[in-house]
């Protein structure tokens, strides 16, 4: 058994247990992420725009069930109960994505969604447990976390999508599920092991054990999680309808916020406003940073004169930048900690803002060396994602950090499914930044090559030029660099 002492690279030993829990989690969800838009239009026949919804749905949906997986388990399971019903719904969720009936599909989904909401806010705000309030290691093991989600985003769309291609869909949908088991099991060992000493166990047993309808809190949470799977797998099926989902989070988190203000002392609440702040400037991070699964991606297959990768494969470039500078950033925290230089959360943050914006601007002058087919070198890419990347790590795997430092006690988990909720909202707007490259003559594309023509021109003298031997390409990457700029 472990005591407080008891570290691993100068950090908790725990944090390794959570690091293989949450590597084989996110192996899980984002190889069958990689899967999903084309099971959907090669193997289920959905058209495009139905394919998209869906995803979009998805994406979003998965973001927002974390508010609510967090604030149970704050104040009638704990994290631990959580974190075993979230893996168990996924789990389920994957391995029903095998079996090709529309139920099932849409069933699926939802389980994914709800599983989250209990998984991914509660195994974070874990991670944090393991620190005392004042340790200063917290942002550098939050890097080491952030390393072993990017490891597993990384490996797994090449594994599973190899797998789909070679064996079929079902078998790369299987190969997600026994990820996701894998993490369970990891994370049990850790329980087992007694790596977490008391951390994350029932908030307050006596209510846990009062009985409603002859349950107790455990087997209540657990029945209602399998009844909000129909209505989300109903929500995601009529996607269109997604905008009241924002419009019902946003008032339910900003009441919820409210009356925590509301409820504790003046030095809690100027954190609380700072969890706040760092949310959105969150949220304000993904919109932008999300065109890398869309419309950046179109950029790559379609302006990219694309070598050893193709443009599906562009994705891990992200993900692989993070695996080998997380450890280096990790150690650079610690080494300014020792020299008392450690710049502050919100320079980091501010940091991580304008490298996404310097990052994009890479992308933008690339239209500056194009051949006569629109495309551009291959490096623009490569150094546009290094410098997203960077900024990544520091607002990131910092905001987690500061998460779990700052939120009142009671409301720990709760506040980081808000901070998960950065990335709902991110995906919502990344779809319509997303919108603004496409080539087509509605009126939102004119106002972009307008107003961000005018922009794109000061800032990277690039004149559009559309009449070239590849006018259309031209003019697609005319509106990236456009909206980019
Ligand atoms: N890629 C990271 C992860 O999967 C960050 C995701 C997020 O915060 N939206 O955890």
């Amino acid at each position: 058994s472990a005591t407080a002492s008891d570290t691993r690279f100068g950090h908790p030993k725990g944090l390794f247990y959570l690091f293989f829990a949450e590597l084989w989690e996110r192996f899980s969800f984002y190889g069958m992420k990689a899967l999903l838009i084309l099971y959907m239009t090669k193997q289920l026949l959905f058209s495009d725009d139905m394919s998209i919804g869906i995803f979009a749905a998805y994406m979003s949906l998965v973001y927002v069930t974390p508010v609510l997986g967090g604030i149970i388990a704050d104040h009638y399971i704990g994290y631990r109960k959580a974190i075993f019903l979230g893996g168990i719904l996924m789990a389920l969720g994957h391995f029903f994505l095998t079996i090709e009936l529309p139920v099932f599909f849409y069933g699926s989904l939802a389980l994914i969604i709800v599983g989250n909401g209990f998984f991914k806010p509660n195994i974070s705000t874990f991670v944090g447990a393991l620190y005392n309030e004042e340790d200063k290691r917290r942002d550098s093991g939050f890097t080491i976390f952030y390393m072993g989600i990017n490891i597993g985003g990384a490996v797994a769309p090449l594994l599973c999508a190899w797998f789909a291609e070679v064996y079929g869909w079902h078998y790369g949908f299987m190969l997600a599920g026994f990820g996701m088991l894998l993490g369970l099991f990891y994370f049990y060992r850790g329980t087992n092991k007694n790596v977490f000493q008391d951390k994350g166990n029932v908030p307050d047993q006596k209510v846990y054990n009062e009985k409603f309808l002859g349950l107790n809190k455990g087997q209540l949470v657990t029945l209602g999680a399998f009844l909000a799977v129909p209505v989300f797998a109903i929500i995601v099926k009529f996607n269109q309808y997604e905008h009241y989902i924002v419009w019902i989070a946003t008032i339910a988190i900003t009441g919820m916020m409210i009356y925590i203000y509301r409820s504790v002392g003046t030095i809690a609440r100027k954190r609380l406003l700072v969890t706040a702040y760092f949310t959105i400037l969150m949220a304000l991070f993904w919109a932008i940073f999300e065109q890398a699964g869309s419309s950046l991606t179109l950029f790559a297959d379609r302006n990219i004169n694309l070598v050893g990768l193709n443009a599906a494969q562009t994705n891990s470039i992200n993900s692989g930048f993070i695996i080998l500078l997380a450890i280096p950033f990790s150690w650079l925290w610690t080494v300014l900690i020792k020299k008392n230089k450690n710049p502050n959360s919100a320079i980091k943050a501010g940091l991580g803002l304008f490298l996404l914006g310097l990052g994009f601007i890479v992308f933008a002058m690339s239209a500056n060396s194009v051949d006569a087919f629109a495309k551009t070198d291959m490096w623009y890419l490569f150094v546009g994602y290094l410098i997203l990347t960077v900024g990544e790590l520091c607002i990131s795997p910092i905001g987690l950090s500061k998460m779990t430092e700052l939120s009142p006690k009671k409301y720990l988990a709760f506040i980081m499914g808000v901070f998960f909720s950065a990335s709902f909202y991110g995906h919502f707007f990344a779809g319509k930044i997303a919108k603004l490259t496409t080539v087509s003559e509605t009126e939102e594309n004119m106002f972009a090559s307008g107003i961000f023509g005018q922009i794109t021109e000061t800032i990277t003298g690039l004149t559009p030029n559309f009449s070239g031997t590849n006018g259309a390409a031209f003019e697609q990457l005319y509106q990236y660099v456009s909206v980019y700029a």
